[in-house]
């Protein structure tokens, strides 16, 4: 969400200019501008995809991933309690329930929770890669793969970022992206699912269209070999994401000196953590993720940091719709109609689950956004002033 300029204004025009804002057909008036498959070859090139398909956004890029693993009704799905509520309403609408596993200080599941959460009617895991790093895959894979299950990434917050070198959105069976306003790259909104499987890619690119097959130049005379709906992406979307996409690399090279910097200053203050890295060399570094040692001692962190106006911000003390402890909608199952836990009954007692992981995490956790945009005096006075309000509520304390 942070460079815009000319290189957008240009792709956007592009499509003005031909007047031909649908992502298909339209071949005699459109001069051969493809904006929306441009932009696929964009992301499948950054992260190293065999497919990747551009919906409207990042929650329909997650809904497609679903039925592209082919989750659907009844299946039992385990999510993480902290991840964008996209994730869990992904797994309702494709008639799946959800199952709560725990997280540890990768902010994402961990493995040993995800093998407590298996039942015989465990169809798949969910994985959320949460703030811009990547979850223990070394560990997740070996469950995953002892129990076949499917996993799905929901990688909303993490395009870019890799564990051992290889990509988020692409260690299961698919991943998605999303391109909304806040993420690394936006495309004001939209999204995009991976897949290195041809199978999985069609399906997705039939459902998201009402099942069309574009095969042929004729939509009117294309076969539905599924039912879907639309969840397209336009050309003008996909104009500024391709150019967004192309910046990724020189952001997240730029973001990770910045966290660098960061965490080497504040890492030196008594009982100042971060959240846990597995391969530091893949992060994406969109977030700089600090842990103090308890909820309470957060809570007057923050406020001197925003009595100071330093910004950072936490998932337990707002009601960034981020985290269990705010779905009272999903405890209470009020859902607009019926969707599956009112037929099949919820898998768990969602108002008492035992999730200490996240309990303990999400309190002491205080993130930052990292701008690439920023100076090395910038994220120096930064450090600087974190310290500083750290070391004051702290103080405090002692
Ligand atoms: C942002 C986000 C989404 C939803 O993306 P939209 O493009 O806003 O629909 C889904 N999952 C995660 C983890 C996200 O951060």
């Amino acid at each position: 969400m942070e460079f815009f300029g000319a290189l957008e204004r240009t792709e956007i025009n592009d499509v003005l200019e031909t007047g031909i804002l649908f992502r298909y057909n339209h071949e005699a008036q459109r001069n051969n501008i493809y904006k929306a498959r441009e932009f696929e070859a964009e992301v499948a090139k950054l992260v190293g995809a065999n497919y990747a398909h551009a919906v409207s956004s990042g929650s329909t890029a997650a809904l497609c991933a679903m039925v592209a693993a082919g989750i659907g009704a009844g299946d039992e799905v385990i999510v993480p309690p902290f991840t964008y509520i996209a994730t869990i309403e992904a797994v309702l609408m494709v008639g799946a329930l959800p199952v709560f596993a725990d997280i540890d200080d990768t902010l994402c599941l961990s493995a040993d929770s995800i093998r407590r959460a298996i039942t015989p009617r465990t169809k798949g895991v969910c994985l959320v890669h949460m703030c811009g790093q990547m979850a223990d895959m070394g560990a997740i894979m070996a469950v995953i793969n002892e129990h076949k299950l499917v996993l799905v990434e929901d990688a909303g917050q993490a395009m870019g970022a890799s564990y051992k070198g290889v990509s988020t959105g692409l260690w299961g069976k698919t991943g998605a992206y999303s391109f909304d306003f806040f993420k690394i790259a936006t495309a004001g909104e939209g999204g995009v699912m991976v897949t290195n499987d041809e199978q999985a890619y069609k399906h997705a690119d039939s459902f998201s269209d009402h099942g069309h097959d574009h095969i042929g130049t004729n939509r009117g005379m294309e076969q539905h070999p599924i039912l879907g709906f639309n969840y397209r992406i336009s050309e003008l979307h996909a104009a500024v994401g391709l150019v967004q996409t192309r910046r990724v690399p020189d952001i997240i090279q730029k973001n990770n000196a910045h966290k660098k910097q960061l965490m080497a200053t504040l890492g030196a203050i008594p009982g100042v953590s971060f959240a846990r890295i597995p391969d530091p060399d893949g992060d994406s570094a969109t977030f700089l993720n600090l842990l103090l040692p308890d909820t309470e001692s957060a809570g007057r962190v923050l406020a001197e940091l925003n009595a100071a106006g330093v910004g950072g911000f936490n998932y337990w003390f707002t009601n960034m719709y981020h985290f269990i402890n705010q779905w009272d909608h999903i405890k209470q199952m009020r859902t607009a109609s019926a969707l599956p836990i009112e037929k099949f009954g919820a898998p768990q007692d969602y108002n008492s689950l035992d999730l200490p992981g996240a309990q303990s995490v999400i309190g002491r956790l205080i993130s930052f956004g990292i701008r690439a945009s920023w100076t090395t005096d910038e994220v120096a006075a930064l450090a600087e002033n974190v310290g500083t309000a750290i070391r004051k509520a702290i103080l405090i304390e002692a």
